[in-house]
């Protein structure tokens, strides 16, 4: 699935199951950093673009699903979050748990255009080869079940930044998050009134 679906997944998971906002940020990144074996699409048309060559996308090819969608990757950043983290023993579970989810959902919706074009999981990767466990029904990566998942997760991040008065943008900066809280509540308030007029 998409980086932003992850992170709106991860961050609902990390909102539910934490209570403090270091721990949060933390259960959320778990949930995202597996993708950052996605940036050697950077170097990739940065590359390209230099040398004027056709982009082969490369070290993302090579790299990417391989480096940190795995248990060693699972592990790594498991811990390394954890050294920041309130709640040690909860917030290392809660990593593995976030993490372990961004797989699934790669192993059920990261397929490319053909059919054929499955996404596997290398679970152990980068260390051994096997196991490699994909899913034959695999769906797009753009298909229209991951556009779903994202609209109901992101409704959802908007319900709960509403009740909460506070959202993923967080993660970014709390700056932006005070904003964007309080544009969505602004929304809301102005729809009670309308509301509280129209049944007058
Ligand atoms: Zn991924």
């Amino acid at each position: 699935m998409s980086p932003l679906t992850h992170l709106v997944g991860s961050w609902l998971v990390a909102v539910a199951t934490t209570n403090n906002s270091r721990d949060r940020k933390l259960v959320t990144l778990a949930g995202v950093l597996p993708d950052a074996d996605g940036l050697g699409v950077l170097p990739d048309v940065v590359g390209s673009w230099l040398s004027g060559k056709e982009c082969t996308f490369y070290f993302y090819q090579t790299y990417h699903h391989l480096l940190l969608h795995g248990w060693p990757g699972a592990i790594l950043i498991s811990v390394i979050l954890t050294l920041f983290a309130r709640q040690k023993w909860r917030v290392l579970l809660l990593c593995l748990l976030a993490f372990h989810l961004h797989l699934v959902c790669d192993l059920i919706g990261s397929r490319g255009p053909t059919a054929g074009d499955l996404w596997p999981i290398c679970y152990s990767e980068p260390i051994f080869r096997h196991p490699i466990w994909f899913w034959k029904n695999q769906w797009k990566l753009d298909g229209w079940q991951n556009q779903i998942i994202f609209i109901l997760a992101f409704l959802a991040s908007l319900w709960v930044a509403i009740k909460k008065e506070f959202s993923f943008f967080e993660l970014f900066s709390s700056r932006a998050d005070k904003i964007f809280v309080s544009v969505l509540l602004k929304w809301r308030n102005r729809l009670l009134k309308n509301e509280g007029e129209r049944s007058k």
